[in-house]
């Protein structure tokens, strides 16, 4: 079957996950690796010491995902205020899911979840589709910002 994605240089940042094929919507396309580390311990180091954890994912009420490593491929996966991805967990597994069908060659792309707060200007978004509101915040969140133009 061979790779669902490649790395490639990206509009939106430096690197980006690009999908190498087509993928069907609900396509399991890469899991996110990571060290499981207990909700203790990030809630006391201070490298996760902001509200703007990007490759933290809670696995349950004990346990969270740290995946800010080399390994985790998953990583380089840009966000987008139209994403084609979702990031979905399974038991202590996290999993890159397609949300829609995905064309050969598009950026492979998820929410990141931001919350919208006073320092949202910090996290400027390039992902250049049609909905974008131009800062890394979730999509529950974005209305706040199209009320303030
Ligand atoms: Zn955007």
């Amino acid at each position: 079957m061979g790779k669902l994605y490649k790395i490639k240089k990206s509009t939106i940042d430096k690197k980006g996950l690009y999908a190498a094929k087509d993928i069907k919507n609900g396509t399991k396309i890469i899991e996110y690796k990571g060290k499981i580390i207990s909700v203790k311990k990030t809630e006391k180091d201070p490298k996760f010491d902001n509200d703007k954890d990007i490759y933290l994912f809670n696995i349950n009420k004990k346990y969270d995902l740290d995946g800010d490593f080399k390994f985790n491929t998953a990583r380089l996966i840009n966000h987008s205020c139209e994403p084609n991805c979702e990031v979905s967990g399974t038991g202590f597994k996290i999993f890159v899911y397609a949300i829609k069908n995905i064309k050969k060659n598009d950026e492979l792309t998820y929410d990141y979840g931001f919350g919208f707060d006073k320092d949202y200007k910090d996290y400027p978004c390039k992902c250049g589709s049609k909905k974008c509101v131009g800062f890394i915040v979730r999509e529950e969140s974005r209305w706040r910002i199209k009320r303030k133009k």
